[in-house]
């Protein structure tokens, strides 16, 4: 019999490599989970009830325009809720980016270690993805200007960066979009911005203002603990704003996430306790692991990046964590195969992981 004849997709779909999401569930009794940069403190109580609240009306469509949700975020972040965009998390706004942006015989540009979701919605649009090489787990700004060809359409920085924690300032900020075509898109993925406690840290929003040419992406998936509900957002110029009003899901956020996400935006101190929270564990832990001999790359982010240096070393020290019930995130998939991504839990669980490498010593050493 001949073979069957099936749809295909588009070439280019099965060279995607899918998504690998943190593991979240051990055999053992305990697990504690810092695999994903998910919130230490869970999803905020008046969140909770938020989403709730919801429950007898979940027949019914939410509203297509995230309207009060646009609005909160606009207050929060002293921005113009017209120029706000709300997606089903912000992979989905990168995704539409991607799409609306690039295509076959096209280029994006991402740095060595940056975010992996850039090259799959890349991928997925059927445009090349070109790394620039990254220092010292730092996106280098003329690497990535360096890179740029009459084929780039968009460059992609997370800033700060996951899985390296590392930020640009916002004088190298701007001098990536300074020396960016005019006509190259420049999206800014500040999905860590509500926990970067740096003078010189700029989340996007001055360059959106500034040119047609530049997004600012944020979630609520990592401060605001709701990456279960799906809610990212981002701040663009009018005509990308247009853009988005035309490809979105007519529906794209649900109805209880934008209640969670609105009542989010009005939990008092949330913001401020969470950041405080991540600064005095994540600085602690790293100082652990460093007097322990592992070195630990300087990060802005919820999560630090140990450095075992060389995969064998990372293995064993994920294996012992696990032996504890503690799951961390192997970041082979981002080119960095020597090295554990630890996410900052609360103050029991950071401490879980210190005591576990208490014991561990490098093979080799
Ligand atoms: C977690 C993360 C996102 C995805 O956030 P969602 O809103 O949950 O889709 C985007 N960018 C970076 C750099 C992230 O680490």
């Amino acid at each position: 019999m001949p073979p069957a004849a099936r749809p295909r997709p588009r070439p280019e779909i099965l060279q995607i490599a899918p998504y690998v999401a943190g593991e979240s569930k051990l055999a053992g009794n305990r697990t504690i989970k810092l695999s994903s940069n998910e919130g230490a403190f869970g999803p905020p109580p008046a969140a909770q009830a938020a989403f709730a609240a919801t429950a007898p009306e979940l027949h019914r469509y939410p509203d297509g325009g995230a309207t009060a949700l646009r609005q909160a975020i606009g207050r929060t972040f002293g921005l113009d809720p017209e120029r706000i965009v709300c997606g089903n998390g912000s992979d989905d706004l990168l995704q539409m980016l991607a799409l609306s942006y690039a295509g076959r015989g096209d280029e994006i540009i991402m740095s060595a270690h940056g975010f992996v979701y850039y090259q799959i919605a890349g991928e997925y649009a059927g445009a090349r993805v070109v790394k620039a090489a990254e220092r010292d787990m730092k996106t280098d700004v003329d690497a990535m200007l360096a890179q740029v060809s009459a084929h780039t359409r968009i460059v992609f920085v997370a800033n700060p960066n996951n899985p390296t924690g590392s930020m640009l300032t916002r004088s190298e900020l701007h001098r990536l979009r300074a020396g960016l075509p005019e006509e190259v898109l420049l999206v800014i993925d500040s999905a860590y911005a509500e926990y970067v406690d740096h003078a010189e840290y700029e989340a996007g929003a001055a360059l959106v203002d500034a040119a047609p040419n530049t997004v600012m992406t944020r979630t609520f998936s990592k401060m605001f603990g709701l990456g279960g509900a799906r809610i990212g957002w981002c701040y663009a110029p009018p005509e990308i704003i247009d853009v988005f009003q035309r490809v979105r899901g007519p529906f794209n956020v649900s109805l209880p996430g934008q209640a969670a996400a609105i009542a989010a935006l009005s939990e008092p101190g949330w913001i401020e306790t969470g950041r405080a929270h991540n600064s005095q564990w994540r600085d602690w832990l790293a100082a652990q692991l460093t007097e322990r001999g592992i070195k630990v790359w300087p990060s802005v982010g919820n999560f630090i990046l140990a450095d075992f240096g060389t995969p064998d070393a990372a293995r064993a020290a994920d294996t012992h964590l696990r032996a504890q019930g503690i799951i961390v995130r192997g970041v082979a998939g981002y080119g960095l195969p020597h090295c554990l991504r630890i996410t900052i839990g609360l103050e029991h669980e950071v401490r879980a992981v210190a005591e576990a490498m208490a014991d561990f010593t490098v093979p080799g050493q």
